[in-house]
């Protein structure tokens, strides 16, 4: 018996979790989600990462995105600071398309809320 295949058209990986769900619920695999975000950096303004080892930033499967080329601490504007770091980071991206972003996260192994330049020369 053949497996049910995702909506994006290709099989499923033998853990039940390795698919990506769209905006639309269809289940993609992690190849197609990468494919969507590396299409998502050219046309959006804005998009949230994930800020992985080593300063690279990936999607959510962990999909390499592009790096961090700067970052240093800033006042954190995100919470309330009785309740966590009174910091964050300030950082510049660039991504695998080469484009210029900027953005703020609270450090590795977190999420990372970026924009991109409007200026990218
Ligand atoms: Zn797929």
């Amino acid at each position: 018996m053949k497996p049910k295949l995702l909506d994006c058209g290709h099989p499923p990986l033998p853990d039940a979790y390795s698919y990506g769900i769209t905006s639309k619920g269809q289940k993609i695999c992690f190849d197609c989600c990468l494919v969507r975000d590396l299409e998502r950096l050219k046309t959006n303004s804005r998009i949230l990462v994930y800020w992985s080892d080593n300063d690279t930033i990936t999607n959510w499967p962990g999909g390499h995105l592009g790096r961090i080329v700067s970052s240093h601490k800033i006042r954190n504007t995100w919470v309330d600071r009785s309740y966590a770091s009174p910091t964050m980071l300030a950082v510049s991206v660039i991504d695998v398309h080469g484009q210029r972003w900027y953005g703020r996260g609270l450090g590795e192994g977190l999420y990372l809320k970026l924009r991109k330049h409007k200026n990218q020369q």
